[in-house]
């Protein structure tokens, strides 16, 4: 199974799709400097030494207005500063509400009320925590029986890569979380992202009960999900708000159902035109209607994460993250490109929410960059060493000689071992 031992320690653009600039993405790869010698002796003397060595180098980094800091800085074809809003950075005190409007399950009586019984449960090294690792975010079309292009996959492969995730520790986040920062997963497990784009039928479908159907893509996550103890159905769907599932009046019942299995509901414009090839003022209607039918459609719902139709940008790439037309207005948190690295941590220097990569998904080892060859790559360690959840949303826990990696935005809530 093993992909001949490579371990890319870069992974250059490719282009998945015929678009120019799908897949710009910054290389993750930085070889960590700060702290290596302290770290590299397991003793608290050492500890201690790359903890205060982090904090005053947050603190230098505020002083200096760290907020300019996170810009990725290799590629022309990142995003400007239009597209790239501190709002969505540099405020993790957002995180709070973020959470309670999101997914208000999950321990939210764990800040501030009770810090003593919130007192962290795990050992952060014993579970091998690494919050500044990878984050796959993988992409999915059409099942397929005869597995159809390069972007579809019939049932059994599908099926196969989804088993693979859950034996080996994945658990499913939606990519609002990821934008957000807000992981939940269980200490010691690696949360991933599934993305469904186009809103086909065979990813999901009702039966006469008004069930999902357990044949289609979404059907299938749900049944394989419940096969396993912490496993939730958690997906992100980007739809096309003009063709919801068959276009019909079921497949706009589709949506409520998906929403409440707990997947996200995202953007993926109503007709899936090439967004480059339009007016702004088409473009702005274009992401506005969708969210406007969505959320008429699911009215307890959020839009806040957009995958670019095509992964291409409109010329303007501030009128995807924000924008309104006579249909209402749109404010995207996050924004998926198509291909085709893993995604680095959101508490890494060098995430940007508004230009996640995806994985496209694949069971063939050999296809390189695709899923499986990544998953290969990411289990392998190094410098794409996946993101180890310590099992608490609040802290941030990695190697302390990982530290230079992360975002002094978040140098608060750090937890270095
Ligand atoms: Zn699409």
């Amino acid at each position: 199974m093993r992909a001949a031992g490579k371990v890319p320690c870069r992974v250059h653009r490719t282009d998945l799709s015929g678009g120019s600039e799908l897949v710009r993405t910054p290389p993750l790869r930085r070889q960590p400097t700060l702290g290596t010698t302290n770290a590299s002796t397991s003793s608290s003397g050492g500890r201690t030494v790359v903890l205060a060595a982090l904090v005053a180098l947050a603190l230098l980094l505020v002083a200096c207005g760290a907020g300019d800091e996170v810009a990725p800085d290799e590629d022309a074809g990142e995003p400007t500063e239009e597209v790239d809003d501190p709002d969505l950075r540099d405020d993790p005190a957002d995180d709070g509400t973020a959470e309670d409007e999101v997914d208000g399950t999950e321990e939210d009586d764990a800040e501030g009320v009770d810090e003593e019984a919130a007192a962290p449960p795990v050992d952060p090294a014993e579970v091998g925590a690494n919050e500044l690792g990878v984050v796959p975010v993988v992409m999915y079309h059409q099942l397929r029986e005869d597995g159809g292009s390069i972007y579809d996959m019939t049932e059994e492969e599908y099926r196969q890569e989804l088993e693979w995730m859950f034996d080996n520790g994945y658990r499913p986040i939606t990519t609002s979380q990821l934008a957000r920062g807000d992981i939940d997963v269980p200490a010691g497990t690696k949360p991933v992202v599934l993305t469904y784009d186009d809103s086909t039928t065979t990813q999901a479908q009702l039966t006469d009960d008004g069930e999902l159907d357990p044949t289609t893509s979404l059907g299938i996550l749900v049944e394989i999900a419940a096969r396993y103890d912490e496993v939730e159905p958690r997906a992100s769907v980007y739809v096309i708000s003009g063709s919801l599932f068959g276009g019909t009046a079921a497949g706009e019942q589709v949506l409520e159902v998906l929403h409440s299995h707990g997947m996200e509901i995202g953007n993926h414009t109503h007709t899936h035109p090439n967004l480059r090839g339009l007016a702004p003022a088409e473009v702005r209607d274009e992401l506005a209607t969708n969210v406007a039918v969505v959320t008429e459609l699911v009215p307890d719902t959020e839009v806040v994460t957009l995958s670019l139709p095509l992964g291409v940008w409109p010329e303007d790439r501030s009128l995807a993250v924000s924008g309104s037309s006579d249909a209402g207005s749109y404010d995207h948190e996050g924004i998926l490109l198509v291909g085709a690295n893993p995604a680095p941590s959101p508490f890494h220097a060098e995430f940007d929410p508004l230009a996640i990569p995806r994985i496209r998904s694949n069971v063939d080892p050999e296809a390189e960059l695709e899923s499986t060859w990544w998953f290969e790559v990411i289990e392998s360690g190094g410098s794409n060493a996946p993101y180890v959840s310590d099992g608490n949303p609040d802290t941030i826990s990695f190697p302390a000689e990982l530290a230079e990696r992360l975002d002094p935005a978040h140098a608060d809530r750090a937890n270095p071992y």
